[in-house]
């Protein structure tokens, strides 16, 4: 076997802003009803069509289509497949229109006033959200095929034939929910015989308007499969590939995120036409694999040699060897980025006051099409011909890996001089919780919040003024110490316990700690889509990271300088400073963490010494970050703990740590959020209806949690009844002594009205169970 046909460049799929984030401006004016359907389908008909003039451009030679959304892509499969909910279509029921179309598809994504949204989570271990397709056996499922065949019709026109791009029916299925109407254990894999005859039917209508291969994701495929997830996999592909060649393009089956284990030989033994392999990182694995299967025969591969995940400017003489290595093993090897560039920032080139020098370190999506086109012709024309990229690759990489900003050798020495002790409190728990409790003097049952109060058009108004020069930072001040009187003078109005400060001066938990540490970059054009309309700037960890000065301990003092309630500390802690942030790819994910800790634990320390009784280090994403496959969870949640360790432990006894995490099923954490040792855990709850804390309790959790008792996704307000009845399930479940009562997470996104209402119910509810204690 030889790689007898030429490589071509691919990607899988390109960001859907625009340059100026225009899909973002016409979908939220279309929602506040300033631009009408066919202004905003005339939108993104431009912003495709520059899309695929730009990768043209680039030297892309097979361009995918329908990797464009609107929203989300896992909605458009679904709509794609008809898999509507009947609330949905009762919510807007004409879509004889295109507005009626639009209506409809927003309203699962959003909801309306009567008809809830399709719930939304993770894609995969990206900070992508995906709405989660309900499906049940009465689903009616019926072929949509609009989308995929006018993005494809439309390319063709503009002359280019590309590449359709559909979420495969066992990834659709396996991310998808049982409708919540649904009987219960129902499995949407069950539907699989339902699906494959549409997946058949558009792989026939996209070959009749002239595809020549269509890519079918599978990420789903780089989880742990059992076997009877791969027995679907085997037959879904064996019915697919049954449509006589002439009737249906050809298929490539793109896996991404990690390595596919089991799966890759069950793709090797399929018919398809094509496989994608990611082929960074812990997925580099998939090489060794694909070796021991020897090859895939004269299949065609698709190598994901340029990381998507991340922002760094690639190794390519390491990929190039990557892709060497490839050779044989396939009877062709096509180069590509090794997941959709979805999840990176749009061009570097438009970060204006980057150091040049930086710059060149790092590959935003179009850079990252200038590598794959390189690798291609490295690949297919030999090293000589990109010998002066190639070299001068190697010295930029060189040049950052020797940079003071990179390297900071009093940074790496404190890291390396961590001991054991480092990683322990004083005293063990009992102890701690008995100095504690004198000096806090709380009563049962205390009660606290997360930490953010609502973010006010006010709030915004001051940190955009300040920004832009015309809000001097005195005045700034002042702005946020008059919210944090407020802030203050309010929960003790509610009758809190522990009070907060309400984070005003914070856009974002991880940012506002991102913009005060060394080693941090931000940049200012580096938009990514979280969800829907929804883009993040997430920062840079460039370098050895340090803190110059204090962070927060002039806002904690100034809040409890207002009260002789105990005020938390408020602080973000080494796990989700890493998990929302583009982290270094030269160094462990480990070993930045710990620098981050450090960093943390001297502002842990700072607030302690500052008199600030109580802190709190939240790790929301601890959660979230586990390795996608389980071979992979221990260790990572080995540093994870370890790193809130490191930045909680260096405070005396009587200094109470407080540790939050939410958006998360616990279970498979349970033993690490023991290991964190954090005098107590503030966990969401109220969704769950208390569930946790059975779960905690089963676990023998030592130390003090506050389960959540207001659901504030939502905007409803819960009686003193309601709260009441989460607290006797957590009292009966739980040592009340051991209990506090908060919300599930901060009230940021929340209003005023809201808050007063609930905390007072709260408190009052809290006052009932004492009484029964
Ligand atoms: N302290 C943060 C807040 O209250 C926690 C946010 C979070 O858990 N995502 O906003
Ligand atoms: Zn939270």
């Amino acid at each position: 076997m030889s790689t007898t046909q030429t490589s071509r460049a691919t990607v899988y799929g390109y960001p859907r802003q625009g340059d100026d984030r225009e899909l973002k401006k016409a979908t939220e004016a279309y929602w506040a009803g300033t631009v009408s359907a066919d202004e905003l389908l005339a939108t993104t008909r431009d912003l495709r069509r520059q899309r695929l003039a730009l990768l043209r451009d680039a030297g892309i030679e097979e361009i995918p289509s329908n990797d464009f959304s609107l929203y989300d892509h896992m909605l458009d499969t679904a709509v794609l497949l008809g898999a509507i909910p009947a609330r949905h279509r009762e919510a807007v029921p004409d879509v004889s229109t295109a507005k009626g179309r639009l209506d409809r598809y927003f309203a699962m994504a959003r909801g309306t006033a009567q008809a809830a949204p399709l719930e939304m989570t993770k894609w995969f271990d990206t900070n992508y959200h995906y709405l989660v397709p309900e499906l049940g056996p009465e689903t009616a499922f019926a072929l949509d095929a609009t989308k995929p065949l006018a993005e494809f019709t439309e390319a063709r026109e503009a002359g280019v034939i590309t590449r359709p791009v559909l979420v495969g029916p066992i990834t659709f299925l396996l991310l998808a929910k049982a409708a919540p109407d649904g009987s219960a254990g129902f499995e949407p894999l069950s539907l699989l015989d339902r699906i494959l005859p549409l997946y058949a039917e558009l792989l026939g209508e996209l070959r009749a308007a002239g595809a020549e291969w269509v890519q079918l994701d599978e990420p789903a495929l780089v989880l742990d499969q059992p076997a009877d997830v791969l027995a679907e996999l085997t037959r879904a592909y064996a019915r697919l590939t049954s449509v006589p060649a002439d009737r249906r393009p050809k298929l490539l089956v793109a896996t991404y995120f990690d390595r596919l284990g089991d799966a890759l030989g069950v793709l090797r033994d399929s018919d398809v036409e094509g496989v994608a392999l990611d082929l960074v990182g812990p997925a580099a694995a998939n090489l060794d694999d694909l070796r021991a299967l020897g090859g895939l025969g004269e299949r065609r591969l698709v190598a994901g040699v340029v990381n998507g995940h991340n922002i760094w400017a690639a190794d390519l003489a390491a990929a190039l060897d990557t892709l060497d290595a490839l050779r044989g093993l396939a009877g062709r090897v096509d180069v590509a980025a090794s997941c959709s560039l979805l999840h990176v920032p749009l061009d570097v080139a438009l970060e204006r006051d980057l150091d040049p020098q930086v710059a060149g370190w790092l590959a935003f999506a179009r850079q990252k099409l200038d590598e794959i086109v390189l690798l291609t012709t490295g690949l297919t024309a030999g090293r000589a011909a990109v010998a002066e990229p190639l070299r001068a690759r190697a010295e930029s990489l060189a040049a950052r890996a020797a940079s003071p900003l990179v390297r900071v050798d009093a940074v790496r020495a404190r890291a390396a001089a961590v001991t054991d002790d480092d990683l322990h409190r004083a005293s063990p728990y009992g102890k701690r919780h008995q100095v504690q409790a004198e000096r806090l003097a709380l009563p049962a049952l205390p009660t606290t919040t997360i930490g953010s109060f609502p973010q006010t058009t006010g709030l915004r108004q001051a940190r955009a003024a300040l920004r832009a020069g015309t809000l001097s930072s005195d005045r700034y001040v002042e702005a946020m110490r008059a919210e944090i009187r407020q802030v203050i003078a309010a929960q003790e109005d509610f009758g809190l316990d522990v009070l907060v400060h309400g984070e005003p001066e914070r856009n974002d938990m991880v940012q506002y700690f991102a913009e005060q540490l060394d080693g941090y970059l931000a940049t200012t054009q580096g938009w990514v889509q979280s969800y829907g309309s929804r883009y993040v700037r997430p920062p840079i960890i460039l370098g050895d990271v340090s803190r110059p000065e204090p962070m927060t301990v002039g806002w904690a003092t100034y809040a409890q300088s207002l009260t002789d309630k105990p005020v938390k500390g408020m602080l973000t802690g080494p796990v989700t400073m890493l998990a929302w942030s583009f982290v270094r790819d030269d160094q462990p994910r480990a070993d930045t963490a710990r620098q981050v800790a450090l960093a943390l634990r001297d502002e842990v320390r700072d607030l302690e010494a500052a008199g600030i009784r109580v802190i709190q280090v939240d790790e929301p994403a601890l959660r979230e970050t586990l390795p996608l496959r389980q071979a992979d969870r221990s260790g990572y949640l080995a540093w994870a703990v370890e790193s809130f360790r490191l930045a909680t432990s260096g405070v005396r006894d009587e200094t109470q740590i407080h540790t939050h995490m939410c958006y998360a099923e616990f279970g498979d954490v349970l033993q690490a959020i023991i290991d964190m040792d954090a005098d107590v855990i503030s966990l969401e709850a109220a969704r769950s209806k208390m569930a946790i804390v059975a779960d905690l309790a089963r676990a023998d959790y030592p130390n003090e949690v506050g389960p959540g008792v207001w659901d504030i996704h939502s905007p409803r307000v819960p009686s003193v009844g309601e709260i009441a009845e989460h607290l006797r399930v957590a009292t009966d479940a739980f040592p009340a002594a051991r209990l506090w009562v908060n919300p599930d997470c901060g009230l940021k996104t929340r209003d005023y009205p809201e808050v007063r209402a609930t905390l007072t119910n709260l408190v009052a509810a809290t006052r009932q169970l004492r009484a029964q204690l």
